[in-house]
């Protein structure tokens, strides 16, 4: 494994990026460098792998000696007619198949959403798509995380906004397949986060834990992540809840931002890599 050469910096071995993160980088590239700073993991998005097979980037990856925590993302169930519902099941299954050849552990459910529609009767949709994934998914032995977002995005992109809500899902699917990802940049804010942590964690439900901070002002709602330690969220103390809760998973940098892409990436990441290990070590 390149990440362990005695020249290199220790292994984070909890430590996975998405390559969403550094997207300037193609996925060799990208996993070069991770394994170079002894990063354990990496995140896939579908956008990564475009152009190869899922077995090619397979491949690539473990050559670098990287494991896969997920892949990123599947899901967007929402849509006012059944047959449009009934393609985005599809379309998720093919993602199972990808998700498998990938080895990775689990694949990232942004839910979706349509405006003009209840966003109860949408949680429903949703939960109906994921009862008819779960199957296919245990199957294939790739875990459904499901994925709060920050409620501005509750028109276009989440029907489920709170941890609560996803967690209602797997309740009522009961199935160890189906949990939850934890990105604090969705669930900071929550006032319940500390209790609903707690409770993944209870339930065996706390699949992913997706690092990066929340810019003060935020410039843009989509594209202006900050790096750990540049904004507002007491990222020591949710690691510490997230591992007081039982989760021995990855911890996921996940950072999609305008100003870092156009930044020199391999200095970016090893930023990251420093101010995780500060997150990582305070935590303990
Ligand atoms: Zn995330």
């Amino acid at each position: 494994m390149s990440g362990t050469s005695s020249t290199k910096p220790a292994p984070q071995s909890r430590l996975a990026i998405h390559t969403i993160t550094t997207k300037p980088w193609g996925l060799a590239e990208a996993v070069g460098h991770y394994a170079a700073q002894g990063i354990g993991g990496v995140s896939v998005w579908v956008e990564a792998i475009e152009g190869m097979s899922a077995g090619e980037a397979h491949r690539i990856i473990d050559d670098a000696g990287l494991r896969v925590p997920a892949l990123v993302r599947g899901g967007f169930f929402c849509d006012a007619a059944a047959s449009q519902r009934q393609a985005r099941v599809d379309h998720n299954l093919g993602l199972i198949e990808t998700a498998a050849e990938l080895r990775a552990e689990m694949i990232v459910l942004v839910v979706g959403a349509v405006p003009g529609e209840p966003l109860d009767r949408q949680r429903g949709w949703v939960a109906d798509a994921i009862d008819r994934l779960r199957g296919p998914a245990a199957a294939a032995g790739v875990r459904l995380a499901i994925e709060p977002l920050h409620p501005m995005y509750a028109a276009e992109r989440s029907c489920i906004n709170r941890i609560a809500e996803a967690r209602r899902i797997c309740e009522r699917l009961d199935d160890p397949i189906v949990g939850v990802a934890v990105d604090v940049y969705h669930v900071w804010w929550d006032p319940d986060l500390s209790t609903e942590i707690e409770r993944l964690g209870r339930d065996g439900s706390l699949f992913a834990f997706h690092l990066c901070d929340w810019r003060v002002p935020t410039r843009d709602l989509l594209n202006d992540r900050a790096l750990m330690g540049d904004g507002c969220i007491d990222l020591v103390g949710l690691t510490r809840q997230v591992r007081a809760a039982g989760f021995t998973g990855w911890d996921e940098v996940e950072i999609f931002s305008d100003e870092h892409w156009q930044e020199d990436q391999a200095e970016f990441l090893e930023r990251i890599v420093r101010r995780y290990a500060a997150i990582d070590q305070q935590a303990g």
